[in-house]
């Protein structure tokens, strides 16, 4: 038996049944150091990204520790709070919900997910049902203590999900208050993908005696990530995108942008392009959100076009490829966005399409992975795309190029140019991939796309799943 099996653990069965329902074989780095230590009812520092396993790392010793308290009562009483996850935005919460529903579905066991933006009426009376394990986004769980939909003063274990991310948006003022109305004594659990001085001060504040645990190097980037940078005039980035999706036969990829007004019209720009693009930034409704991350998901939509901020929320496994159609304003963002790609041992590509204005960019990112980066140049296909027009230039362009430039045009007159700053109080974080068997052409991408689950209660269904998330079936 390895050393990280799961099976030496010893999960009670229904815990076991659901990690071996899900193909996990494995624990990874972060479940191997924090499941027993969290077993053994110790507080918990940890540094690990999402992508590495984290949530299976601290719902696993959660739920085995609670299962004491299992019961098929259907009283609320018996039911309470006693494991409080609060997450920075609505798709985290949403996501670890789902994934702590998965791990408990044959326990009787009760969890929840409550955040901001959706009608209130349908959490209450799930919350006065009764929850063992709540997922919550801080606002949201304030309304509903204030509205004494949630009682927390039974919670034993608390996890501070994404912790930097909670005190980057201005969360703190009311984690604060939300860890006041809990007992002092409980296990709590802190997870960022940083140590900043805000998080240990935060740490120092609620965790006891906490174990440390880092399972990934800031700063760095997955060896099995491909990574090229070409240089591209900024009018023929599109052009290249699509032909380096089309000679590489990638199914989907993330496109990263470094704007909301640029995200949307390369979203609308692609799609004129015959493409299946959906854009992804903070001016789209919760609701639009949501359709947009199910549609990729499903397999319905190719090009998943997104600024930092708002791909930050979204837990996407194993994407073949990341776009950076803008080289980043804020080099981590670099990390973050190819962290997309190549997870867990998969091969992944990052292209990065650098135009002559980006050299500062570009250095900055060479300083932080601390190597040079080699630009290249790409070579264009021979052909010529159809509808295309030669406007006395040297390069060839497509009517839609025109109506892009149009579109730009007005936009700059409009507004100025985005600011770099993650200002967008919502969304936060890295993903991954489905490994379609085939590069299936991509103009025949309207085929029957793979089988895979994760559909939440609140991303409801429309057609046929894809193999996005084929892992936790
Ligand atoms: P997380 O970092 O918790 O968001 O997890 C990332 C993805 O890895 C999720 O899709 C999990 O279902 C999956 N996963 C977690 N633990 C394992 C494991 N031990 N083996 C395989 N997949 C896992």
């Amino acid at each position: 038996m390895s050393e990280s099996a799961f099976s030496k653990l010893n999960l009670a069965e229904p815990l076991a049944r659901a990690v071996a329902e899900m193909g996990y074989e494995s624990m990874t780095p972060i479940q191997a150091q924090a499941i027993p230590v969290v077993l053994a009812g110790r507080d918990v520092m940890g540094a690990a990204q999402t992508g590495t396993g984290k949530t299976a790392a601290f719902s696993l010793p959660l739920l085995q520790r609670m299962l004491k308290h299992e019961n098929a009562s259907t009283s609320p009483a018996r039911h309470p709070v006693r494991a409080l996850v609060l997450l920075p935005t609505r798709e985290l919460a949403d996501q670890v919900a789902q994934q702590v529903k998965l791990y408990s579905k044959y326990t009787n066991l009760r969890s929840a997910v409550v955040f901001g933006g959706m009608d209130m009426k349908p959490q209450t009376a799930e919350l006065k049902r009764g929850v063992e394990v709540l997922v919550a986004t801080p606002g949201r769980l304030l309304d509903h203590i204030e509205a004494k939909n949630a009682v927390l003063n039974q919670v034993e274990y608390v996890v501070l999900d994404e912790a930097d991310r909670m005190l980057d948006i201005g969360f703190l003022p009311d984690l604060q208050r939300i860890l006041s109305y809990l007992p002092k004594q409980r296990t709590t659990l802190l997870f960022s993908a940083t140590f900043s001085p805000e998080i240990k001060r935060l740490a120092n504040s609620y965790l006891q005696e906490p174990v440390v645990i880092e399972v990934s190097k800031p700063n760095t980037t997955a060896s099995t990530v491909e990574q090229h940078f070409f240089s591209v005039p900024e009018d023929d980035k599109r052009r290249a995108l699509r032909q380096i999706v089309r000679q590489r036969g990638i199914t989907q990829a993330f496109v990263f942008v470094n704007s909301k007004l640029g995200c949307a019209r390369l979203a609308r720009a692609l799609e004129r392009d015959g493409l299946k693009a959906v854009a992804m930034h903070g001016d789209k409704s919760q609701d639009e959100r949501l359709k947009a991350l199910d549609a990729f998901k499903r397999g319905e939509v190719d090009l998943l076009v997104a600024t930092d901020v708002a791909a930050r929320g979204l837990d996407i496994k194993d994407v073949p490829a990341v776009f950076n159609f803008d080289v980043p304003f804020n080099p981590e963002d670099y990390i973050h966005r190819i962290g997309r790609t190549g997870r867990a041992g998969a091969s992944g590509l990052a292209v990065t399409l650098v135009s002559p204005g980006d050299n500062r960019l570009v250095a900055d990112v060479e300083k932080l992975l601390k190597r040079k980066l080699e630009i290249e140049p790409l070579e264009y296909d021979e052909d010529r795309p159809r509808g295309r027009i030669n406007d006395g230039r040297r390069t060839w362009r497509q009517q839609g190029d025109e109506d892009d430039r149009r579109e730009r045009y007005e936009e700059r007159r409009r507004e100025p140019r985005q600011a770099a700053a993650s200002a967008d109080p919502f969304f936060d974080q890295p993903y991954q991939a489905p490994q379609r068997e085939e590069a299936a052409a991509w103009e025949a991408s309207t085929a029957a796309k793979p089988a895979g689950n994760r559909i939440s209660a609140n991303i409801k269904p429309k057609r046929k799943v894809a193999a996005l998330f084929k892992a936790e079936q």
